[in-house]
């Protein structure tokens, strides 16, 4: 299982870091994680191809963790010479459903040659080989964290979220927690995490690697928002760049 950080930014422009976005590879599953502006062409950068996505899940509907999903359907229907055969599969809060079927689907029209199926976010499903379990989040009416398992291993994404015993409990023993470490302790709002949060909640969940991501620009350096976790976490911290690649096994 491998994850590949596509974008480890915000709804701040920035050449550094993209809008949310990651990848999941395992065995021949190709999933998206949200798919927040400029998602496809990270995809392009990481030398991987839109056409190979199967499942897309939305964490939830603000605008940049869910913008390129009408250009992913897009591409998928007029790419010339292409004829998509596999349905696709979104997976989200109702509002995801309501937007899919309320805007994208408005505007581009069902495509004739393949199937876009919608599934609402439930507690524990299967995307075989996968198994996804989730957990409401403190930032928005529709957000989520998922926990994706896969022989034995596991990959838990805070999606945006604030300090809560439900992420806790859905990380714990995870191999990898992809962290909300929107703004350092003296930064701190409302919903979303800091450094020292993302490390309380890896340090009580007992996770072995913890990538802080969903990075907004300040003034603070990756090395001090890295020094700020460390007091809490003493296990692997990483700071997530865009395209940076992490194998499980
Ligand atoms: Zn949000
Ligand atoms: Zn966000």
């Amino acid at each position: 299982m491998k994850l590949i950080i596509l974008g480890s930014g915000t709804c701040v422009p920035s050449l550094k870091r993209n809008a949310p976005g990651y990848l999941i590879e395992v065995e021949d599953l190709k999933i998206l994680v949200d798919c927040g502006s400029g998602t496809l062409l990270q995809l392009q950068k990481a030398g991987r191809s839109y056409r190979d996505i199967e499942v897309v899940f939305i964490t939830h509907c603000h605008p940049y963790h869910i913008s390129d999903l009408m250009p992913l359907i897009h591409a998928l229907i007029a790419t010339p010479e292409y004829k998509r055969k596999k349905p696709l599969r979104i997976v989200g809060s109702s509002l995801v459903g309501e937007y899919l079927d309320g805007c994208i689907m408005e505007l581009l029209k069902r495509p004739d040659s393949f199937r876009i199926d919608f599934s609402r976010i439930e507690g524990k499903m299967e995307f075989h080989p996968l198994t996804l379990y989730s957990a409401k989040t403190l930032h928005s009416e529709d957000s989520f964290a998922f926990r994706f398992e896969y022989n034995g291993h596991s990959i838990v994404f805070t999606g945006d979220a604030d300090y809560s015993e439900a992420i806790i409990e859905l990380s714990t023993g995870a191999d990898l927690l992809v962290a909300d470490c929107s703004y350092p302790y003296e930064l701190k709002r409302k919903g979303h995490l800091t450094p020292t949060e993302c490390g309380i909640v890896a340090s009580k969940a007992g996770v072995k690697h913890l990538i802080l991501s969903h990075l907004y620009p300040t003034n603070y350096s990756d090395k001090e928002i890295l020094e700020e976790c460390k007091r809490e976490f003493n296990g692997r911290i990483s700071v997530a760049e865009d395209l940076m690649e992490i194998s499980l096994i």
